[in-house]
């Protein structure tokens, strides 16, 4: 794996330009190898996922951050098909409640944070924060701007409690964003997931980028870093995804819980009872 190559560096001065969203070049193969290779993966993960809550020792936080359309719930859905429901949970964040806003920003999000055992999806999250509320001027520049240290500290935090995170941006561009809303108002299926409000915020494409890239150079973390996922090509940001996600699973290097003492014994009465059911 070659995902470094999507790893935004430590106090990196990125630019998303730089950052192709119709990318596929890791992958050697073309789209249905792709989903196919998922398929793999898929198993692989629903392993380690197993192994991970059988221990009881590791946490994992994935964080998604996206535009509208950019592939968050695809990405979930793609990713953790197969995978036991029970260890593995999805947060999203949506306009805080009154409840919410009444406290600090982190508030809300700490209470989500992965237990022992577990993997928490974050579907938008705490960079919502120095994202929407900065193009909107929710706040005054001097707040939204010292949050990333904040973030940076909230989450080195997690790190050291023994939590892993990975951060994902979803890089889709205009014209895709443009081709998936349409899809979604022409399909009746699909035409519930079209908010109006989401055409407004396409206007503000280019704060949005700015601000995302604000957010990837500032947060960007040698214990919790992002990486800018291609995102057009759905089958290509599912697969790299995975593998990502799987490669941090492996790296737990985890070990199941240790089996009751005197095994043999219990062994050994098991068969017995399996014998004289037969008998019955
Ligand atoms: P998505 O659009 O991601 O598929 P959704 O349509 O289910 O999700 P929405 O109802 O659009 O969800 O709610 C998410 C909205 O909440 C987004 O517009 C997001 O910017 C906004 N939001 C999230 N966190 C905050 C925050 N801290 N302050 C203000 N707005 C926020
Ligand atoms: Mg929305």
């Amino acid at each position: 794996m070659k995902e470094e190559k999507y790893r935004v560096p430590d106090k990196g001065k990125i630019s998303l330009k730089d950052y192709d969203p119709n990318d596929a070049s890791l992958f050697d193969g073309n789209k249905s190898d792709g989903k196919e290779a998922l398929l793999k993966l898929n198993k692989d993960i629903e392993f380690l996922q197993e192994k991970m809550y059988a221990e009881g020792k590791h946490r994992l936080l994935v964080i998604l951050q996206a535009m509208d359309t950019g592939g968050k719930d695809g990405t979930i859905r793609a990713v953790f098909e197969g995978v036991n429901p029970q260890g593995v949970r999805v947060a999203a964040f949506k306009t805080p409640s009154p409840l919410e806003l009444a406290h600090d920003y982190l508030w809300r999000v700490h209470a989500q944070a992965p237990g022992k055992g577990e993997i928490v999806i974050f579907n938008r999250s705490h960079y919502e924060d120095v994202l929407v509320v900065r193009v909107h001027n929710l706040v005054p520049e001097e707040v939204w701007s010292r949050r990333y240290r904040h973030i940076n500290e909230f989450e080195r935090l997690l790190v050291d409690e023994g939590t892993t995170i990975l951060k994902f941006f979803l890089n889709v561009d205009l014209k895709e964003q443009a081709e998936r809303f349409l899809a979604r108002v022409e399909d009746p299926t699909k035409q519930w997931k079209f908010n109006p409000g989401d055409l407004d915020e396409r206007e503000r494409w280019s704060d949005y980028m700015k601000a995302y890239e604000d957010m990837l150079n500032k947060t960007s973390t040698e214990w919790a870093p992002w990486y800018v996922i291609p995102g057009n090509k759905k089958w290509y940001r599912n697969w790299l995804i995975a593998s990502i996600l799987r490669k941090a699973l492996e790296d737990m290097k985890m070990e199941y819980p240790a089996p009751a003492p005197d095994m043999e014994t219990y062994h050994k009465r098991l068969l017995e009872m399996t014998l004289s059911n037969k008998d019955k």
